[in-house]
């Protein structure tokens, strides 16, 4: 009798275990399940924001803290008239409205002064960078691809308000006679050199001669002149 009496005990301890184990996992998950929700509410809350952005704000900060939502698309998107590197996609012709005419006019004065600029990638949409960056991280993993292309939403491409550029070799390095023209004459048209040398610890991407964003002329000239990035000028 003692010994049956003795299992039961062992019997009801053990289920006790069993239960207590059980609700400690459920309420751990429970919480998780909390923390998750909260987070994905202030990501769409963010997200919202640069959605209604009208695709006017020229100064529309993109970044890997700052993304777009993978809705986002600019309403007026347009080809410049300029030539094109051969391959560019009909996609990646297209730019923002208010870019158009200032890309254009900074284009003319290179060709004026010498130099030939190609366009190469302009707009590119959600879907497009996750294609890219895909890409990249299966042929070169995932740190090169970290340092070279945006995560989807948070590259500046999709706001049709950059476009990378290049030259007849398809070659635009530093010490390029183009690449430092353009470092040299972009903000007289509204441009900046998004990713200086030197700036990655603020930007969080390596040098790129050939991305230029659009800011309008009065920012671009201060961060010319001050020789700043555009998170800098934001905070300023
Ligand atoms: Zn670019």
């Amino acid at each position: 009798m003692k010994k049956i009496f003795k299992r039961f005990i062992a019997f009801v301890i053990i289920i006790c275990g069993f239960w207590y184990m059980f609700d400690h996992i459920a309420s751990k998950s429970k919480g998780e399940e909390v923390k998750e929700s909260v987070l994905n509410f202030s990501k769409e809350n963010k997200a919202e924001t640069i959605e209604n952005n009208d695709g006017d704000d020229k100064l529309v900060l993109v970044n890997e803290e700052h993304e777009l939502d993978k809705n986002f698309k600019p309403k007026d998107l347009t080809i410049p008239n300029i030539t094109f590197v051969h391959g560019t996609s009909n996609e990646e012709k297209h730019v923002s409205e208010i870019i158009k005419e200032p890309l254009e006019g900074l284009f003319d004065a290179a060709k004026k002064d010498g130099i030939t600029l190609l366009g190469n990638s302009g707009y590119r949409s959600y879907k497009s960078q996750e294609n890219t960056y895909n890409n990249r991280v299966k042929s070169q993993g995932e740190n090169i691809a970290d340092s070279y292309v945006a995560r989807p939403g948070s590259s500046e491409h999709q706001t049709g308000l950059c476009i990378d550029v290049t030259n007849q070799k398809q070659s635009f390095v530093k010490g390029t006679k183009e690449a430092e023209w353009l470092d040299k004459n972009c903000y007289k048209f509204g441009f900046i050199i998004r990713y200086p040398y030197g700036k990655k610890y603020i930007t969080g991407i390596e040098y790129e001669p050939w991305h230029i964003r659009y800011v309008g002329k009065d920012a671009a000239k201060y961060i010319h002149d001050n020789g700043i990035t555009l998170e800098e000028y934001l905070e300023k």
